[in-house]
C-alpha cells in the first residue's frame, strides 16, 4: 500500500464530516480560494490543512520575533521547498502525487477551496522521524492524521516541512534529509527552524510599528484574525500577536482569540462561534484557587487513598478548620505557612511556629511548611512548570519541556529565628527581585546563573550529582495528573453548560512544585493566567517558545472574513434552536453527529463521527505540540489512571455518590477517554513506535532549550529625561496651578505613580530605614490589597531582606493603583484643564523632585488630593500640611490618609509594622506642626 494517493475532496468524498458541504459556501470559498493564492507563498504560517479548509490553523514561531531574522523567514519563497518536495515524494509515488496535488489546487480554486491530498502511509514509514527536529534534539512523532473515512493519512502539506531560512539551499538539505528518511512533517517546535543567520549583537527589539509592519505580511493579517486582553499584562503576548500580522480589537465580541487573566464570563463563553479560541475553561478555580485546590485534592485522598494522593503538604482552611489544626499540631508541630485563600506572588503570605500566632478573622488556608526543602548552593528553590489541558473529555494534558526554578536571595537556614525572613523562605521573583542581592543572568544561554534557573538545567545539575532525575520528572507528571483529575469532574460539568463547541476553550495552568530533599514534589498551587512578564534574556526565550508553542498547538484557526460569518450564523441558528450546547456537535449547525446512526468502522472499533473527529483533531494537535510533551494520555495512561475514571464514561471521578449515576451532565454514552486511548496506542497503531515514551520525555525534560535565532530582550522602554526640560515644565505647571487649573484625577493619579515608582526605585538601591518606615505608614492605613507576605517578627532587624520587603509591597500597591488608575483616562481635553499633551510632556522629563514639588503645590493650593480619593468621597480627611524641603510631601504621605484606612489594614497581623506606627507618630507630628505654603515656582 506504500505511496497509494487519495484525494478526498469535499464534494466527492464519501464521508463530508470534515469538509465543508459545497452547496451553502460555494461563493465564500471561491472568495476565500481566490485568496489563499494571494498568499500562498506564506502557507509556512499555516499548517494541519490547507488555508481556506476547516482544519488550518496559524503557526506561530519565535525567529519573527528577531527582526534580523525575520526579514529573512518572509522573504522566503516556499515554492522551491515545496517542489523540492514534490519531486522528492515522487521518487516515491511517482508522478501521481505531483498531479493529485495540482488536481487537487484545481478543485479548491473551482470549486469550493478545501481539499485534501492524503497518502496513505506506508509501513515503514510509521516511524515519522523528522531530522529537522534534531536540531532541537527532540523526538518525533507517531501521531498521523486521520482522514474523513477514519484512515490513517497524513495530509499532503502536513509532509512539507515547515523550514524558514536564509539560505535556501540548506533548507533543501534538510528536505532531503527528510525525505530519504521517508519522514513526514510532524512537528517542529517553533523555536528551531534554521535560519542559517547568527545574531551576534545584543538583543534587538523592534517597535510596535516595526511589529505590525512584518505583521502586514501574515495570513493572519490577510484573513483579518483578531486577538482581544482582558485584564493581562501584555507585552510579550502582544508582540507575538503583532509580528504574526494579528489585530486587536476591543469591547467586541468578533475576536478570534480572546486571552484573559481573569476567569471568563459564561455569556461570553456561551456565544463562541466555532472558530473562537480562549484561554480558560469555565471552573478553573477548581484548580486556581488555593483552597478548593486542597479541598479536591483532600477529597481525592479520603476517596482513593493517601498513598496515591499524597501531592499536597497536609493543609487547613481557617477558621473553619482550627481544631483540626490544632490537632495535627499537637501530632506533629509546625511550622506552617499561612496563605490568603485568592491570592499569589507571596501576598499576605507568612509563617508561624505555632497556630496561635495565626489570625482568625480572616479566611486563610494553613500549610504543613516543608522544612527540608531542595536547596542549590544551599537557596531555596521551588519550580514553576507550564501544563496546557485543550480538552478536560476527552483529558488532554501537556507539559511544556522547560520550566522555571527560581531560588530565594538568602541562603537557607531552618533556625526558627530566620521564619520571617520572606528572601530565604518564600522563592516568588515578585518578593526576591526587591533584594540587592539578586542576581539576573543577562545571557539566554546562562540557564544556571543567578536567581532563575530553567528547569532543564536544574535536572542537569541533579544528574551530574547523581539524582534520580527520570523519577523526579515521573513524579512530577504523576503529581500533575492527578490534580488536574482530582478538579474535572466539575469543570467538565461546565463545560458542558457553557462551552458550545468542543475546541473553544484551551488553558495554560502555572504549577508551583517544591521539591524536598528526598526528591519528592509537593504542589504548592497551580496559578491561572501564568505571568507572561519577562525580566530577563532568559526569560524572554523560555517565554517566547513557550507562547508560541502554545498557539500553535491549540491552533487559532485560519479562517477567512466569509468563513467566520458564515459559521456565526450557523452557530446563532444553534443557538435559538438549543439553548445548551452540544458539547459533542462536529460543528455546530454543520453536521450535527448522531452517536447511533453515524458510525464509521476504525480497526475493530466503531467510531462515531464525533468519535472520528476527537481522534483526528488530537493527531492533528500532538502534530503541532512543538516543545508540549503529551502526558495525559499516554501509552502506560490508562494501567495508572484507568481506576480514576468511571468505567462508563471515562470521567474522572472525585465525588463518591457520582460512580455510575447521578450528574444529569455527566450522563454520557461516550467514553473518549476510553477511545482516545486505545486508537493512539492500542488498535492498530501498537506497531507504532512509540515516541512518547517515558524516555523520550524525560530526555526532552532534561535538553536545553534551543533556539536558531537569538530572541530579543524585551525590555522596558527607556525615554532619555530631560532634566533641564523637566524643570522648565515643572515651572509652567506651577504657574498654572497657582492661577487656577487643577490636575484631573487621571493626572493626580499618574503623577502620585510616577513619583511612588522613583520613591521605589530609591528604596531597592539605596534603602533609607526612615523612608520605609513612612511608606510602611502610609500603606498601613490605606490598606486595600496590599498584604504584607510575612509576619515580621524580628522588629529590630534592619536588613536587605527587610528593606526588599517594604519595596515589595510599595510595588504590590503600585500594581494595584495603576490598574485602578485606567479607570479615570480623560476622554478628551476639557475646558480649564491642563492639555493632557503638555502635560504627558512634562511625565515624561519629570524627576522625584519634580513630582513632588507638582503634587505639594497642587495640594496645598486646591485643598483636595485627587491622587487618593474622589473629590465627592465621604470620608475624605481634612489635607495636612505639607512639610516643605525634599521629601516633605513623602513625609506627609501617611497624614493623608484617613486613620481608618481605605479597605483593609494591613498591619493588623503584623508586629513590625505597629511597632513603626508609634515612630511614625513624630512623622505625623512635624507634618501638623510646620504646614508649609511654600511656592515651589
Ligand atoms: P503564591 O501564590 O503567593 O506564590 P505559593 O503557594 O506559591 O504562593 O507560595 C509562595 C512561596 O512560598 C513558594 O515559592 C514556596 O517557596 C513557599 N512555600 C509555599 N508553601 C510552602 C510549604 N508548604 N512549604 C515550604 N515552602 C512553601
Amino acid at each position: 500500500m506504500s505511496g497509494g494517493i487519495l484525494l478526498c475532496d469535499p464534494v466527492t468524498a464519501k464521508n463530508t464530516e470534515f469538509a465543508m458541504p459545497a452547496s451553502s459556501l460555494c461563493d465564500a470559498h471561491n472568495n476565500c480560494a481566490e485568496k489563499c493564492f494571494k498568499y500562498i507563498k506564506q502557507d509556512d504560517w499555516v499548517t494541519s490543512g490547507k488555508l481556506g479548509s476547516r482544519e488550518a490553523v496559524l503557526v506561530f514561531r519565535t525567529n519573527i520575533l528577531n527582526p534580523k531574522t525575520r526579514k529573512t523567514l518572509l522573504e522566503t519563497t516556499p515554492e522551491q521547498v515545496k517542489l523540492k518536495n514534490v519531486e522528492a515524494t515522487s521518487t516515491q509515488s511517482g508522478v501521481v502525487l505531483e498531479k493529485a496535488m495540482s488536481s487537487a489546487i484545481c478543485k479548491t480554486n473551482a470549486t469550493i477551496g478545501q481539499a485534501y491530498v492524503s497518502v496513505e502511509k506506508s509501513p515503514n514509514s510509521n516511524d515519522l522521524r523528522n531530522p529537522v527536529k534534531k536540531l532541537h534534539g527532540s523526538f518525533s512523532s507517531c501521531d498521523t492524521s486521520v482522514s474523513s473515512d477514519g484512515d490513517e493519512t497524513v495530509q499532503y502539506n502536513e509532509k512539507k516541512p515547515r523550514v524558514q531560512q536564509k539560505n535556501r539551499n540548506a533548507a533543501i538539505v534538510e528536505i532531503e534529509v527528510n525525505l530519504n528518511k521517508e519522514s513526514g512533517y510532524n512537528s517542529i517546535p517553533a523555536t528551531q527552524f534554521n535560519t542559517g543567520s547568527n545574531t551576534s549583537e545584543e538583543d534587538q527589539e523592534a517597535s510596535s510599528e516595526e511589529d505590525k509592519e512584518c505583521g502586514i505580511n501574515m495570513p493572519a493579517h490577510q484573513l483579518q484574525i483578531t486577538y482581544k486582553f482582558i485584564q493581562t499584562e501584555t507585552k510579550l503576548l502582544r508582540k507575538i500577536f503583532n509580528v504574526h500580522g494579528l489585530t486587536e480589537v476591543q469591547g467586541e465580541s468578533n475576536f478570534n482569540l480572546l486571552w484573559t487573566g481573569v476567569h471568563m464570563k459564561l455569556d461570553t463563553l456561551r456565544n463562541l462561534a466555532l472558530y473562537q479560541r480562549v484561554n480558560h475553561f469555565p471552573r478553573s478555580y477548581e484548580l486556581t484557587r488555593k483552597d478548593r485546590l486542597y479541598k479536591n485534592i483532600e477529597r481525592m485522598q479520603h476517596l482513593r487513598g493517601m498513598k496515591h494522593f499524597d501531592i499536597v503538604p497536609q493543609s487547613f482552611i481557617l477558621p473553619l478548620e482550627s481544631r483540626d489544626l490544632l490537632f495535627a499540631h499537637n501530632k506533629h508541630r509546625g511550622p506552617w505557612i499561612v496563605k490568603p485563600a485568592a491570592s499569589s506572588r507571596g501576598r499576605g503570605i507568612f509563617i508561624v511556629n505555632s497556630p496561635d500566632q495565626i489570625p482568625q478573622d480572616e479566611q486563610v488556608l494553613v500549610s504543613k511548611y516543608i522544612v527540608d526543602p531542595l536547596c542549590i548552593d544551599g537557596h531555596k528553590c521551588d519550580l514553576r512548570v507550564y501544563v496546557l489541558v485543550t480538552s478536560f473529555d476527552p483529558l488532554i494534558i501537556y507539559l511544556y519541556e522547560e520550566g522555571i526554578v527560581r531560588l530565594a536571595t538568602v541562603r537557607y537556614d531552618r533556625n526558627a529565628d530566620n521564619l520571617w525572613n520572606p528572601c530565604m523562605h518564600l522563592c516568588n521573583y515578585s518578593i526576591n527581585k526587591y533584594h540587592s542581592d539578586y542576581i539576573r543572568s543577562s545571557d539566554a544561554q546562562d540557564e544556571d546563573v543567578g536567581h532563575k534557573w530553567t528547569l532543564s538545567a536544574l535536572l542537569r545539575h541533579l544528574k551530574l550529582q547523581g539524582c534520580d532525575t527520570h523519577l523526579l520528572m515521573l513524579n512530577i507528571e504523576d503529581l500533575i495528573i492527578k490534580a488536574v483529575l482530582a478538579c474535572a469532574q466539575t469543570i467538565i460539568s461546565a463545560c458542558r453548560m457553557f462551552v458550545p463547541n468542543a475546541n473553544n476553550c484551551f488553558e495554560l495552568y502555572g504549577f508551583d512544585i517544591l521539591i524536598d530533599n528526598t526528591l519528592k514534589p509537593w504542589l504548592l498551587e497551580v496559578n491561572l493566567s501564568p505571568s507572561m512578564g519577562v525580566d530577563s534574556p532568559l526569560d524572554t526565550k523560555v517565554k517566547a517558545c513557550l507562547v508560541t508553542d502554545l498557539l500553535t498547538c491549540v491552533g487559532i484557526p485560519a479562517f477567512s472574513p466569509e468563513m467566520r460569518s458564515h459559521y456565526n450564523s450557523k452557530s446563532s441558528q444553534i443557538r435559538s434552536s438549543s439553548c445548551h450546547r452540544q458539547v459533542d456537535t462536529t460543528e455546530s449547525g454543520i453536521a450535527i453527529r448522531s452517536t447511533k446512526t453515524k458510525k464509521k468502522t476504525f480497526g475493530l472499533i466503531q467510531l462515531t463521527q464525533e468519535e472520528q473527529r476527537i481522534l483526528r483533531s488530537a493527531r492533528l494537535q500532538y502534530s503541532r505540540r512543538g516543545g508540549f510533551v503529551r502526558i495525559f494520555p499516554t501509552d502506560d495512561t490508562m494501567q495508572r489512571y484507568g481506576h480514576f475514571l468511571d468505567s462508563a464514561n471515562g470521567i474522572p471521578i472525585s465525588t463518591p455518590n457520582v460512580q455510575g449515576q447521578t450528574f444529569q451532565t455527566l450522563v454520557t454514552q461516550h467514553n473518549y477517554n476510553q477511545m482516545l486511548h486505545s486508537n493512539l496506542y492500542c488498535l492498530g497503531s501498537r506497531s507504532l513506535k512509540d515516541d512518547n515514551c517515558q524516555e523520550n520525555r524525560i530526555r526532552q525534560y532534561e535538553r536545553a532549550l534551543e533556539t536558531d535565532s537569538e530572541i530579543p530582550f524585551l525590555k522596558k522602554q527607556i525615554v532619555e529625561k530631560c532634566e533641564e526640560e523637566g524643570r522648565r515644565l515643572r515651572k509652567q505647571l506651577l504657574k498654572k496651578i497657582g492661577s487656577g487649573s487643577t490636575l484631573t484625577h487621571f493626572q493626580a493619579r499618574q503623577t502620585f505613580s510616577l513619583y511612588l515608582e522613583s520613591v521605589l526605585r530609591r528604596l531597592t538601591q539605596d534603602p533609607k530605614d526612615s523612608h520605609e518606615k513612612i511608606i510602611l505608614k502610609f500603606l498601613n492605613r490605606y490598606g486595600g490589597g496590599v498584604k504584607p507576605p510575612v509576619l515580621f517578627r524580628n522588629t529590630l532587624n534592619v536588613s536587605k531582606a527587610r528593606s526588599a520587603m517594604v519595596a515589595k509591597l510599595l510595588g504590590d500597591f503600585l500594581e494595584l493603583y495603576k490598574r485602578d488608575t485606567e479607570a479615570y483616562v480623560d476622554s478628551f481635553d476639557h475646558f480649564g484643564m491642563i492639555p493632557t499633551s503638555a502635560y504627558s510632556l512634562f511625565l515624561i522629563h519629570a524627576q522625584e523632585s519634580d513630582l513632588e514639588a507638582v503634587l505639594t503645590h497642587h495640594t496645598n493650593v486646591t485643598g483636595i488630593m485627587p491622587f487618593l480619593y474622589n473629590r465627592c468621597g465621604l470620608s475624605v480627611p481634612p489635607t495636612p500640611p505639607i512639610p516643605s524641603g525634599l521629601h516633605g510631601f513623602l513625609r506627609a504621605l501617611p497624614a493623608m490618609v484617613s486613620a481608618s484606612g481605605f479597605s483593609r489594614d494591613v498591619s493588623k497581623y503584623d508586629g513590625y509594622f505597629k511597632s513603626c506606627d508609634k515612630n511614625l507618630e513624630d512623622v505625623h507630628d512635624i507634618s501638623l506642626r510646620s504646614r508649609s505654603t511654600r511656592d515651589f515656582k
